[in-house]
């Protein structure tokens, strides 16, 4: 992407209504709610609220532009590929527009929703359009007088629910791999944020998507998003949020049609750092891989085991860097914006306090940054002991647990230690250990000597409670896929 567009600090909310056949709409009950700016805790909007009515309605649309013979599944599968890389341009053109809607909706800093969230969701739209035609079958040598091939179909409609800390993101992992696959889509966005995806659903028409591949419905969880999850004409649901919700969609898609499920969950990923690491690099790196987004992220390093030879100097720089991070209006050059609203505000604070309650000694943060917005200090804890619950529970906000061990198996033990394999990583110079370690993490990645290192082209999911199913890369098509094999009776085989 060439030039940095300046921001737009009060971008004007032009979509807030739901999507449903490529046209805008009220809510069938004719209710709206609000939606926040985490900055000031003021209103931006009211925006139509979805609920099971909106859902029917959606899901109906949906199946339509899936019917045999309709435009969308007449369409060739290049043509697929050349919308998404439409709709990726035409991101591409909104950046600045779409960035900033993001930091006053979300409250991320704006440079951060360009640099990071618009440049992977266009490279994501990107990735996934070159796959729509490459997503092919087999032919198989079976036994006997029969010609025998695979086929890799859509699975119908995709219900889609996703959360608040990376919205446009968050769509475009959903969207893309299964536009690509020729499927069609109910998306629920977060209440928190429901603004960008209705934008990035108005380009969708100006792309050339057929009404109907698309449909986003702003509303609640336990309304919009319950019903799309126990849908009878929904094929499958992809989730991404707690885990706590995570299987409640589990068991509605089980007690309704046996929805095919993926799910994204929560995360407590240990973040491991040997003596022999570059310590200023994997102090700045463990900095951001828990800070960044707030510390909002579900693979963020959230416990951190330094061996045990460097602990106190790591806690101490660590601390000097936390200090430094600078936090506030996130249209300006900052670090760090708000948590997204006053639930998850309340929650962070909470939970420091509990640390302190624990006994864990917090050497920096803990406190509210200005009186007015969800801004909180970057907050480190020291001394933390494997059950305390800020060790175990997933706080999702700007807070660092700094933990110490002795050797490999015991740092291996502990990072088991939790519900929890979502991610992991490594800092060493020691290959052996690196393999050591990266192979036997029970985690859906681990990171050397980095963090936070996420491509459209390789997969991304959790181990255990943080979910099932890998999205992105080519692994991520298979959520989207049926595999049918077709068997035909010839005249005569031959080799
Ligand atoms: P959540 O799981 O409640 O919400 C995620 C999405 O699910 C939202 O769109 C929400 O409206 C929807 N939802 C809520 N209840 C539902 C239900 N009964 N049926 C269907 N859909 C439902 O997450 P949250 O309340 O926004 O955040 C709570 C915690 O979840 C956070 O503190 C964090 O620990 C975790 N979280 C994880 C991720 C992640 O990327 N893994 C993202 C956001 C939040």
């Amino acid at each position: 992407m060439s030039g940095t567009p300046a921001p737009i600090t009060s971008p004007e909310v032009k979509y807030a209504k739901i999507f449903i056949n490529n046209e805008f709409v009220n809510a069938e009950s004719g209710k709206t709610f609000q939606t926040i700016n985490p900055s000031t805790g003021e209103v931006i909007c009211e925006v139509a609220e979805g609920d099971a009515a909106d859902v029917n309605k959606a899901v109906k649309a949906a199946n339509q532009a899936f019917r045999l013979g309709s435009p969308w599944r007449r369409l060739d599968a290049s043509e697929r590929g050349n919308l998404l890389y439409r709709l990726a341009d035409l991101i591409e053109r909104d950046r600045g527009y779409l960035a900033s809607l993001e930091t006053l909706d979300n409250g991320k800093p704006y440079n951060v929703a360009l640099a990071a969230d618009l440049g992977l969701v266009v490279k994501c739209y990107r990735y996934y359009a070159g796959w729509a035609n490459k997503n092919h079958g087999k032919t198989i040598p079976i036994d006997g007088d029969f010609f025998a091939y695979t086929r890799h179909e859509p699975v119908g409609v995709c219900g889609q629910i996703i959360p608040w800390n990376f919205p446009l993101l968050m769509q475009a992992w959903k969207l893309g791999p299964a536009l690509a696959m020729g499927n069609t889509v109910v998306m629920k966005t977060a209440e928190q944020t429901p603004l960008t995806a209705l934008h990035v659903a108005h380009l969708a028409i100006e792309a050339g998507f057929p009404p109907g591949v698309i449909n986003v419905i702003s509303g609640y969880g336990p309304t919009a998003g319950a019903a799309i999850a126990r849908h009878n004409d929904v094929d499958k649901v992809a989730f991404t949020g707690s885990t706590e919700v995570g299987q409640i969609v589990a068991k509605s898609a089980a007690d309704s049609n046996l929805k095919r499920v993926t799910l994204e969950l929560g995360g407590k990923s240990p973040n491991i750092v040997m003596a022999d690491a570059d310590l200023d690099y994997a102090i700045e790196q463990s900095h951001f891989g828990l800070f960044f987004n707030q510390g909002q992220c579900c693979c963020a390093g959230s416990r951190v085991y330094v061996e045990e030879k460097i602990y106190d100097e790591f806690v101490e720089k660590s601390t000097e860097r936390a200090k430094k991070r600078t936090v506030g209006d996130p249209f300006t050059n900052v670090e760090q914006g708000p948590q997204v609203d006053k639930e998850q505000f309340d929650k962070v604070m909470k939970y420091i306090n509990i640390g302190q309650k624990e006994g864990a000694k917090m050497t920096t943060g803990g406190k509210r940054v200005g009186d007015k917005g969800y801004f909180i200090e970057p907050t480190i804890f020291k001394d933390v002991g494997e059950n305390m619950k800020i060790q175990q529970e997933e706080i999702f906000g700007p807070v660092m647990s700094i933990a110490k061990f002795k050797n490999l198996d015991e740092v291996i033990e502990k990072s088991h230690n939790t519900i929890y394999g979502l991610a992991a990583s490594v800092f060493t110079k020691d290959l052996d250990k690196a393999l050591y370690l990266s192979n036997s993490l029970r985690a859906g990645t681990v990171w050397v000597n980095c963090y936070d290192v996420l491509d459209a082209s390789v997969p991304f999911g959790g181990y255990r409670m943080s979910g099932n199913g890998r999205e992105l890369g080519e692994y991520g098509l298979d959520n989207y896929t049926e595999v049918k094999t077709v068997t035909i009776k010839i005249p005569q085989k031959n080799s």
